[in-house]
């Protein structure tokens, strides 16, 4: 059985559907990524309906614009959710800065904040803005596994900064991509029992399947590249990914 960490499953064209090709190809169980206060209650709702869906309960970077002390407020209640796993998906995106620094800034640290009280991990998104966010993570009061940094897309010195803080390292399609050597390096030196694999669905298609919208089902491309690059088998690949993804997700069943 294989996890999809980290999809968007309310953005995709059917979800219905998707779930179930993801079911008929092995992956049993899909964490399910809010963006805003409105997709917190699809995600939930999308999560009760099947058993392997769980959610997480946040606000995206890039719509951290639409933060506020009320709308915080609203996510940490439905933190208390039965298939509430963990917060997210929160971070800082200065690529697109589809919302003001400060915001988005603001934003993370109260994400970071509730997640610590609540105990519960959250799912970090960063892209263009390792610095500020070490510096936020250094500087935070973190709980032991505090998450994990989703889609890591740099290199195996800037994972060894997250490392050190306690995160996991999570992989998307990515990692499948031709010029993503540096990449692949890193995912040869990760800890093994700090791995994570994800889609990232509907956004970020591995090959074969790039420039396509994505689905949990291709999850399966992300762990055949890991298992190459590590020189290991897949089920052996697949016991360490179940087992790391319940240590991070405590919730999880
Ligand atoms: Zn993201
Ligand atoms: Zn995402």
């Amino acid at each position: 059985m294989l996890i999809d960490t980290h999809a968007h499953l309310v953005s995709l064209e059917d979800p219905d559907e998707a779930v179930q090709r993801a079911s008929e190809n092995g992956i049993g169980k899909i964490i399910s990524m809010a963006t805003g206060l409105d997709s917190c209650y699809t995600t939930i709702e999308i999560a009760n309906k099947y058993e392997q869906v769980y959610a997480a309960v946040g606000i995206h970077p890039h719509s951290a614009s639409s933060y506020t002390t009320e709308v915080i407020n609203k996510i940490e209640n439905l933190t208390s959710e039965d298939k509430v796993v963990a917060v997210g998906e929160t971070g800082l995106d200065y690529h697109y800065m589809n919302s003001p620094k400060e915001i988005q800034i603001e934003s993370f640290s109260a994400h970071v904040d509730m997640a610590t009280r609540l105990n519960l991990p959250f799912v970090v998104h960063v892209r263009d803005a390792d610095d500020d966010m070490i510096d936020i993570l250094t500087s935070a009061r973190l709980n032991k596994n505090p998450g994990v940094i989703h889609c890591f897309s740099g290199n195996w010195e800037t994972a060894q900064k997250y490392l050190d803080l306690g995160f996991f390292i999570s992989f998307s399609g990515i990692v499948t991509f031709n010029r993503a050597e540096e990449l692949r390096d890193a995912a040869r030196n990760v800890p093994f029992d700090r791995i994570l694999i994800e889609t990232d669905s509907p956004y970020l298609a591995p090959v074969p399947h790039r420039g396509k919208p994505n689905e949990p089902a291709n999850v399966r491309y992300v762990a055949e590249m890991i298992a190459k690059v590590r020189d290991i088998d897949i089920p052996t690949l697949e016991n360490q990914l179940i087992k790391n993804t319940k240590t991070l997700f405590s919730n999880i069943n």
